[in-house]
């Protein structure tokens, strides 16, 4: 499955290539040759892999919340993240997008180590390579759906044409092709996180990050946006990291990982 994937991811660089306005050292990083933002300022052999962690540790004040995690993500990847609600979760998916900081340890994020980089470059590598699918939808009530759809192209530079030719292909594949003047709280929780997953994906990330994306809906519906979701990540050669409770997405995943007593291990399947 991820060999299949791979060959997608190619097909999806070699798309990548061709005129993106991302600066080059963010485009290098997708492409998996990852410069090294160390003291010799040398280039460092690349490493295929789009999320590693070596050893991190998290705690707020004496509350040890994550141990001695290691995880190492490769491209195109599909993996899930349970464990009971305050195991977390969260806190994991926060310290691989370098909103959060690890007590110890090292976070690479397209080979690119997280604290090495300042924090104008970590908004930077967060904002082109990463998408976000959280429970509560988050779409900017004040624009209309398109508008939400166009907001990560535009803070990453991609052309209004470009965007909008995006936007439309995406909101007919959601088949929601009508909706694009709409406004988020004129949509059901089912199709507001159909848009929330193609604003994710519209500016084609590397990653995309999910917190319980499925939390707040019905069982029918949450199974329709896990096959989505994991459809459209797969139709990008998109790395998936998920946080969820639910059972359903446990056959859709490469890797299945659990959180107790703040370590990270394989789950049972
Ligand atoms: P999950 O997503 O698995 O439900 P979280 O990652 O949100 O779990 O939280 C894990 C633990 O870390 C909880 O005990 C929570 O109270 C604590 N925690 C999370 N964020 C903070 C914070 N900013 N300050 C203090 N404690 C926090
Ligand atoms: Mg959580």
């Amino acid at each position: 499955m991820v060999r299949e994937r791979a060959h997608i991811m190619e097909e999806v660089r070699t798309e990548r290539k061709g005129g993106s306005p991302v600066p080059s050292r963010i485009l290098a990083s997708n492409e998996v040759r990852a410069r090294s933002f160390g003291s010799s300022g040398e280039f460092m052999q690349a490493r295929e892999l789009h999320v590693r962690l070596a050893k991190v540790s998290k705690a707020y004040d004496s509350h040890v919340v994550l141990a001695d995690i290691d995880l190492e993500v490769r491209p195109g990847e599909f993996v899930v993240i349970v464990g009971r609600s305050g195991s977390g979760k969260s806190t994991l998916l926060n310290l691989i997008a370098g909103l959060d900081f690890p007590s110890s340890g090292e976070i690479q994020l397209l080979g690119q180590s997280l604290t090495e980089l300042t924090e104008e470059q970590r908004a930077k590598l967060r904002c082109h390579s990463l998408g976000f699918v959280f429970q509560f939808f988050n779409l900017i009530p004040t624009l209309t759906v398109a508008e939400n759809i166009r907001l990560p192209m535009a803070l990453n530079g991609i052309a209004k044409n470009e965007a909008k030719s995006r936007t439309n292909t995406l909101l007919h594949d959601l088949a929601m092709a009508e909706c694009g003047q709409r406004f988020p709280e004129e949509l059901s929780g089912g199709e507001q996180q159909r848009i929330a997953i193609a604003r994710a994906m519209a500016h084609r990330p590397a990653v995309v990050l999910a917190d319980e994306p499925t939390g707040n809906l019905d069982l029918e519906t949450a199974r329709d946006v896990l096959e989505l979701l994991d459809q459209t990540c797969r139709g990008q050669g998109t790395t998936l990291i998920m946080a969820t409770h639910s059972r359903e997405v446990i056959g859709l995943a490469d890797r299945v990982l659990t959180i107790r007593d703040s370590h990270l291990q394989e789950a049972e399947r």
